[in-house]
């Protein structure tokens, strides 16, 4: 589905971000900082022009069969959460599908996971368990119709599916995240992409990982990430 960019809609969203992003990083560190962004996330997304149009609704759960792709950041945040909210039982089969997961799917490029469905670890009896700190590929969402999340779901090898999306709200997910991952690689964190399983699964076996993340080290010592994808980053001024 072809769009049109709205410019001044997309950089006052990267402004905006990016001026926090970097306040917070430099004064509240870096697992705060993305907290707060979290949240403005969510409220850049409630307040797009076209969010009503939206079919995302609770129990609708096609795309947490999708590849999902996390930065380390939130991978960390996850994990602090799962510490604090879950039970030991929870707990327990959490990371079972995350190392089951994980075996799965390590070792494949993303067009290879693109054909794959795997349920989401955090997905138990059509709730996403995750809610609060679920990640960016997650909250940024965008379809207006879920016959093409379902088509896609039902036909994983078929790339040619063009579902419907809300323009706006995809500009402005997308404008949100790179704003604050542009900050985090200025401070000189890891912003690199990873898959989620496979990530949560390295950062489980490595304890030291998330020292070295702190220490604005690469965090797996056994994964090695991809550049995040921008999309509206070249929009955005630097800072001075
Ligand atoms: S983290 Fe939550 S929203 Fe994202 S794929 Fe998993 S269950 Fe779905």
């Amino acid at each position: 589905m072809e769009i049109s960019i709205d410019l001044a809609f997309i950089r006052g969203i990267l402004k905006q971000e990016a001026e926090r992003a970097r306040d917070e990083i430099r004064n509240q560190g870096m697992l705060r900082a993305h907290e707060n962004s979290q949240g403005r996330h969510d409220a850049v997304i409630a307040s797009a022009p076209d969010v009503d149009s939206l079919a995302c609704r609770a129990g609708c759960t096609w795309c947490c069969y999708f590849s999902v792709d996390v930065r380390a950041v939130e991978v960390f945040g996850i994990l602090d959460f799962i510490d604090r909210e879950f039970t030991d039982v929870q707990r327990g089969r959490v990371y079972a599908e995350i190392r089951a997961n994980s075996s799965a799917l390590r070792g494949l490029d993303e067009m290879e996971r693109m054909h794959r469905n795997v349920k989401c670890p955090f997905l138990d009896e059509g709730r996403c368990t995750i809610y609060a700190v679920r990640p960016q590929t997650c909250r940024n969402y965008h379809a207006t119709n879920a016959a093409g999340c379902q088509q896609s779901f039902e036909e994983p090898d078929n790339l040619e599916i063009d579902p419907e999306f809300a323009p706006y709200v995809y500009q402005a997910g997308g404008a949100h995240v790179d704003a604050f991952s542009n900050a985090m690689q200025e401070a000189g964190y890891d912003s690199c992409v990873y898959e989620l399983n496979v990530a949560l699964d390295a950062a489980l076996s490595e304890p030291a990982a998330r020292e070295r993340f702190h220490s604005k080290l690469p965090p797996f010592t056994k994964l090695v990430g991809t550049d995040a994808p921008a999309q509206f980053d070249d929009l955005l001024e630097p800072e001075g």
